[in-house]
Parts: C-alpha cells; structure tokens; sequence
C-alpha cells in the first residue's frame, strides 16, 4: 500500500465581536486549525490534525514532509516521528514541525485501522476502557455580561461531573472563581484550574495556597511552559497536584517534564505533540515515573477522535482494578464548530460519559458539507 496524495486543509471559525474567549492571557476571537487529507492508492483516506494556522502547517509540510510521504506505506508510520529530529537537523522539536508531523502520524494510524479494520486504540497496546470521563473546559474570561457561575451551570446540567474553569488573571479574584465553581459542582465533582501560564512562580504559589481548600485536582500551566525553573519552585511549594503538556512539542520536551518531576500529569495534545507515535512513547515514559496523562483537546473533532482513542489506549500505573484517578478528557464547553459540526456522528457528552468509538481507525466519518462551510481557503 502507498500514500498517493496528501491534501492540507485550513480551517477557521471566527467568533462574533465581543464573544471572544478568554484565557488569563487575553481574549481571541478565531480558532484555526489544519487538517490533513491522506489517500492510499487502494482508496484508504486518512485524516489527522496539525493544530496550526493554515499557511505554517501548509509550507512545513511542503518543505518538510511532502516527499517522503508520497510514495510511502502508511504501516511506515513510526519512521516519521524518528524521522522528524534526522531531517530536520536542528529544529526537528519545533512546534510547528511537530504539529505538522501529528498530522500526517495520526492520519497514518487511521488508515492503518481501516487496514485492518480495528480502532486505533486496539493498535496503541490494547483497550484499556471503552468509556471515558469528559471533563467540561468553561468558565472562561469573557467580556460578555453574564453570571460567573452559568457556563459551569449549564455543563452541570449536560451531565459533567467534572470541570476545568480559567484562572490566573488576578491572584484576588482567582479564589472567587474556584469558590463559585465547587459550589456549582458539588463537593463529588472533580475540578481543575488552569492559570495559562500567566503568573510568576510567586502568584501562582499565592492562588495555589488560596483555593487548596476547594479540593483541585490540577491546576495547569501555573507558570510559562519556557520556565522549568518556576515549575519546580512552584511544586516545592504547593500540595496541588501541576499539570502542563499543551505547549510541549515531540519526545524530549516530554521527557524533561517528566524526568525533573516538573509536573505530576502531561498533557500532550495530539494535534501538536507529533501524533499518536509520539504520545504513546511520551505516555510510556510517563508510566515509568508514575507521572498521570490526561490529553489536551482544544482541537477540531479530528484531533478530538484522535485524543479519545488515545486515551482509551493509556493504561495506569500502578496497574490496578482500583484506580483512584480515573482517566479524564478535556471537552471545550465554548462556541467551536470545527469540534460540533465537523463529524456525521459529533462527539457527546452528554450524560457525563464519552463512548470510545468502536468502528476502524478514527472511527470517525468527515462531515464535507460542514468541511467546506469552514475551509479557509475556498
Ligand atoms: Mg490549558
């Protein structure tokens, strides 16, 4: 079998003046994204995420990746990742070479399923679970005049029992935000913060200590992901479990996170980690320090499908039937159309419980209609 085509897709979705989404960096009003199209030349399509503008993934893969694909059986998968620090000498770990390479490796894995007829998660180790636990990502900053507290209401009463709501803009108003969350969540629901990497280690230590007693269960990016010397000032200093991965790019940047203990859970998104090769070698690595992984998922639904099925795949460790953290993914609570519309079948929460799909590959069947609503270039 042979890849004969490769096709980059940009797509973007803007959001309506004033809507725009907050973090504790600032607002933004456009998600865009990249995807790619592979077809073999028995008539397997595969598709996978850079998580990327257009035009950068576009030219990374011209330049970088385009030649060695054409041509290539897509059970060749592994040789891209390793292939990916060779040739590019030099800048092999650069986010938008790793992003492109999640791509191409992810659409690979889906069309090696399709192959075989089993879905990724079978090929990645082993099924692990069949269900996952969605986590909703909400309460963000917004400039909108509404309640604090009705985004994770709403996600509440879809089902979720567990939620990840923005900090890190004002170490005094950070404490109202995690008070009003656990009420709204009730004192079973699992909760997390993530600060977006917007505080020096001192104020993240100051928030950290502040809402310890509102029982978080992570708080991502306390701190620049470019300062690993905070991230261990920060975990010398607070009992509160750190996360960080979402702006960590290909194997040695995970590993440092995990040699130096720097976080106790990572976060590899699957759109820019380099796909679903490299997740599983950082999810192995994890393993071997019992460092937790959860997914970052703030993708289209492609790279959506690709974290859940690498999710399923991950197994714990200590290996046990009584796991006390269960695995958990991220699911954006925010206007995205490129994640609610890109799908036949889109991704639901509802209820609190995410179904692994079961059918090959991805296990996932593209949307054209709503594709071509959304490609930036057309
Ligand atoms: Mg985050």
């Amino acid at each position: 079998m042979e890849i004969t085509s490769l096709e980059t897709i940009p797509l973007e979705h803007e959001l309506p003046e004033g809507r725009g989404l907050g973090d504790a960096r600032g607002f933004g009003r456009t998600r865009a994204t990249t995807l790619v199209r592979l077809e073999t030349d028995d008539g397997l399509v595969g598709w996978g995420e850079a998580f990327a503008p257009g035009s950068i993934a576009a030219a990374t893969i011209d330049e970088l990746f385009r030649d060695d694909v054409i041509g290539m059986d897509p059970f060749d998968v592994e040789s891209l990742a390793d292939g990916s620090y060779t040739d590019p000498y030099h800048f092999g770990g650069d986010v938008f070479v790793q992003s492109a390479l999640s791509a191409i490796d992810v659409a690979c894995w889906d069309i090696v399923g399709k192959s075989v007829g089993r879905p990724i998660h079978r090929l990645l180790g082993g099924r692990e679970r069949e269900t996952l636990t969605p986590y909703a990502s909400t309460m963000y900053y917004t400039a909108e005049d509404r309640p604090l507290e009705e985004p994770i209401q709403e996600a509440v009463e879809e089902g979720f029992t567990a939620a990840k709501i923005k900090i890190g803009a004002d170490p005094e108003t950070d404490v109202e935000r995690v008070r009003v969350a656990r009420e709204v969540l009730g004192d079973d629901g699992t909760l997390m913060v993530d600060m977006n990497g917007n505080y020096r280690p001192h104020q993240a230590i100051k928030t950290a200590n502040a809402i310890a007693e509102y029982d978080v269960a992570w708080i991502e990016e306390p701190v620049p992901p470019e300062n690993p010397s905070g991230y261990r000032d920060v975990k010398a200093k607070v009992d509160v479990p750190l996360a960080a991965g979402e702006a960590h790019y290909g194997r040695f940047d995970f590993k440092q996170l995990i040699d130096d203990r720097q976080v106790d859970i990572v976060q590899p998104n699957l759109g820019r980690c380099g796909g679903l090769s490299e997740a599983r070698l950082i999810a192995d690595m994890a393993s071997t320090e019992n460092v937790a992984v959860r997914p970052h998922i703030w993708n289209s639904a492609v790279g959506m499908a690709a974290a859940i099925q690498f999710a399923a795949s991950v197994s714990d460790y200590p290996h046990t039937r009584n796991v006390p953290e269960p695995m958990l993914v991220e699911f954006d609570r925010s206007t995205n159309p490129l994640r609610s519309e890109l799908l036949e079948e889109p991704f639901d929460p509802a209820g609190g419980v995410l179904e692994v799909p079961q059918e090959p590959g991805l296990g996932v069947s593209i949307d054209e209609a709503a594709l071509a609503r959304y490609r930036a270039d057309e």
